[in-house]
């Protein structure tokens, strides 16, 4: 290690690399070599769609209106009393006071843990789960403890393995659903064994909702903050990231016991100080305005789900459940009998598409691959089309 290096602080030194990022990279240099491969890229967890015009025209007037200015660490009251009343629907005892804007869903998780978890603290994260879990919890010395979710559960956590995890160290839950990166949904049923065991070890629950809007097939989203008897106790991260197209804009917020807002507030100061205020204005236009936007940005995502998985399906060797939620398919690819990463890298040689490999979601995503399919209609054939050749070629024996 370089001179320099050596005086990194240990939490750079071990903050986790990225698989998403290992994966452009491989792909980058696969490309730069093998002569400006068309790559399809099925990585990047974001929405293909430009935000809505109705939220753009917003923030163009915000700023005309001259909101260009710090706001309150907590947020406008504008924009959190949008999104109190979004959450009226989970209780009508949320009111802007259980409410604080952050930037994304990512800095509103970080503030929960800085605001109340301390070092030494372990907090359970599904496994396979988002990897910035693990570099956030680092960030404040918590550990994170991952807990199976299995695909004959349909890639749900279950009551039962969180209970077997819990140790006197466990002071929250960390539960994200729909998941990124399973697609899954937990059924109503589990989170409220769940808020139950909350209850029992007296712990917080922190759950990761941006993809709350975005399900298929008339499923139904149900958040721990719909249990009254746990309110208290859980934190809710969302942003409009997801739903509505804004994943540049950096605007989310976090939901909690009006006691904690306060506090949060006081760490946003030193780390954000605050979101943008016309990107809050446009926020509290997005969640007041007509949802036929984001409506049609799940029917899109829906469509394209069954092209991408239904393609999937009908390669030799791989199955692919049908997501319920989110725009990430999680494919099964264990009858190749290569590593996922591996699996990965050969897609990337072979049929010129690059998504990410299991693995890199935590050890029980050993044997799978995540596509995205927030991409065109024309990706996504082409990109099945390209998989089915590769298969069939270097895999001939796999029925
Ligand atoms: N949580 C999950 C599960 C995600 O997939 C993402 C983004 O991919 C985020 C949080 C962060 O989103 P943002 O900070 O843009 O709200």
């Amino acid at each position: 290690m370089s001179d320099k290096l050596a005086k990194l602080s240990n939490l750079s030194k071990n903050y986790p690399a990225s698989g998403i990022r290992k994966m452009f990279d491989i792909a980058a240099k696969y490309t730069s070599e093998g002569g400006g491969a068309d790559i399809i890229n099925m990585t990047v967890g974001e929405p293909n769609f430009d935000t809505p015009e109705y939220i753009r025209e917003a923030a163009k007037k915000a700023i005309d209106d001259g909101f260009t200015r710090y706001s309150p660490n907590a947020g406008m009251p504008v924009f959190r009393q949008a999104v109190a009343e979004k959450y009226q629907k989970y209780s009508t005892d949320y009111t802007m006071n259980n409410v604080i804007i952050t930037v994304g869903a990512l800095e509103g998780l970080t503030l929960a843990i800085l605001t109340l978890m301390n070092p030494g603290d372990e907090m359970i994260v599904q496994d396979p789960c988002f990897p910035n879990y693990f570099g956030q919890t680092m960030i404040n010395g918590v550990k994170a403890v991952p807990v199976p979710c299995y695909e004959e559960n349909d890639f749900a956590i279950m009551a039962a393995d969180i209970e077997k995890a819990i140790t006197p160290k466990t002071k929250a839950i960390l539960l994200n659903s729909p998941s990124n990166p399973l697609g899954s949904i937990i059924p109503e049923s589990e989170i409220r064994k769940i808020c139950d065991l909350a209850v029992k070890y007296d712990l917080f629950i922190f759950s990761d909702e941006p993809y709350d809007s975005i399900v298929y097939d008339g499923e139904e989203f149900f958040s721990p903050g719909q249990v009254d008897e746990v309110r208290d106790r859980v934190i809710v991260m969302n942003s409009l990231s997801k739903s509505y197209a804004m994943t540049g804009w950096r605007v989310g917020y976090l939901l909690a016991d009006a006691a904690y807002i306060p506090k949060m507030a006081q760490i946003q100061e030193g780390m954000v100080s605050c979101v943008s205020s016309f990107s809050q204005v446009a926020g509290a236009a997005a969640l007041r305005g007509p949802q036929e936007a984001t409506q049609n940005m799940v029917k899109e995502y829906a469509r394209r789900r069954d092209l991408l998985i239904d393609g999937l399906n009908a390669i030799p060797g791989i199955t692919c459940k049908k997501s319920k939620g989110s725009f990430y398919a999680f494919a099964n690819v264990k009858a190749f009998g290569k590593t996922s990463q591996e699996f990965a890298e050969e897609m990337i040689k072979y049929a010129h598409v690059i998504a990410v490999p299991g693995s890199a979601f935590g050890s029980m995503g050993e044997g799978y691959i995540r596509f995205v399919f927030a991409n065109s209609d024309e990706n996504i054939i082409e990109a099945v089309k390209r998989i089915d050749a590769f298969v069939r070629e270097h895999y001939p024996d796999v029925k």
